[in-house]
């Protein structure tokens, strides 16, 4: 089955999943609900953001797509197909066309393989009647595609720099010829300079291949250059999907709004007291999670109902969604700063 630029290519549909935490011998396990209800679809040439703090459930999100973690709830249709009850060889036949890009270069590539092993590996499992001289073809097709010399092919990976590990772990995700990539903070493990180069061939072999992606990120700016969509995570949940453009001019949620008036602090104490810029305090423990909203004890906006009732995730405006019950006064300047003190905890 085809899909056209433009048309739905992903669909996730109520997925949730949780982990069982030990908490100690003779105590009950805990429930760690790492996603919740998760529902958004990806159209084939678009490039969706995942954005949040640590521990909000993105990374989960992008393993639970691609099947390297099993919900416990929901689907995951590709093309139509739903790839969450696929086991064995049917979803390794299913691989091919979702991929993924890890966050530490060096950390993902075999210290004892060759980059032209490395990136040949996934051709040996997915593509046997390839003979040794079309597989070497291919590789180095590949490592042409994103900027690294065909003499490196018989390199190992300590003898390059992060930004060059990248571009190995991105032409190893490219050669089988996929559909869809995952891209899990592909660059946040690299100095500023080389973030922009990753950033700029990822968006190059996007066009070239018509690729999808789903670009995960803690960094809203970085997601911002390179999303048409972004959906924002908040402890396991969505609070907020919408473009690129409307999330940046007009975000609906107080956690957006933080995360997108963000400065840094040059005074390290205070630094170290925000676990994100702009925002102040701890992310809750996903264990043990608020009532009602679960911004709420960190949002500046919040009123009683907010510890009462879990907004519902609301299509507001098109295709945006938002889940705060007071969406739509945040932005009138009215309410900014002469509002409601921060509700602490119910
Ligand atoms: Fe803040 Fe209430 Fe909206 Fe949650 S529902 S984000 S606490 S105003």
């Amino acid at each position: 089955m085809s899909v056209e630029i433009g048309e739905e290519l992903l669909r996730v549909e109520g997925l949730s999943k949780s982990f069982s935490i030990d908490n100690g011998m003779f105590q009950k396990k805990l429930e760690l609900k790492a996603l919740q209800d998760i529902s958004f679809s990806v159209k084939r040439g678009e490039t969706l953001g995942i954005v949040g703090e640590s521990g909000c459930g993105k990374s989960t999100l992008g393993r639970c797509i691609l099947q390297l973690l099993k919900p416990d709830h929901g689907q995951v249709l590709w093309m139509g197909e739903d790839l969450v009850p696929l086991k064995g060889e049917e979803m390794r036949l299913m691989r091919s066309d979702l991929q993924i890009i890890f966050q530490d270069p060096q950390a993902s590539l075999n210290p004892r393989m060759t980059v032209g092993e490395i990136i040949a590996e996934p051709l040996r499992t997915l593509r046997p009647d390839l003979n040794a001289t079309q597989r070497r073809e291919r590789v180095i097709d590949m490592m042409q595609g994103v900027g690294l010399r065909p003499e490196m092919i018989t390199r190992y990976p300590h003898e390059f720099s992060g930004g060059q590990a990248q571009r190995i772990g991105i032409a190893r995700a490219l050669i089988n010829g996929p559909k869809l990539i995952v891209c899990d903070e592909p660059v946040s493990a690299l100095d500023v300079s080389i973030q922009a180069q990753i950033l700029n061939i990822l968006s190059e072999i996007k066009e070239r291949l018509g690729l999808t992606l789903i670009f995960i990120s803690h960094n809203l700016s970085v997601v911002r250059h390179v999303s048409d969509r972004i959906l924002v995570l908040y402890l396991g949940r969505i609070v907020e999907l919408a473009s690129g453009d409307d999330l940046y001019q007009d975000s609906k949620h107080p956690y957006t709004r933080a995360l997108l008036t963000a400065v840094p602090i040059p005074d390290p104490k205070r630094a170290r007291q925000r676990n994100i810029d702009g925002l102040v305090g701890e992310i809750p423990s996903p264990i043990n999670q608020p009532s009602g909203c679960t911004f709420r004890t960190r949002c500046r906006y919040a009123i009683e109902l907010c510890a009462e009732r879990r907004p519902p995730l609301e299509a507001i405006e098109g295709d945006r969604l938002v889940a705060c019950h007071r969406w739509r006064e945040i932005g009138v300047a009215a309410i900014a700063g002469a509002d409601a003190a921060p509700l602490r905890n119910a």
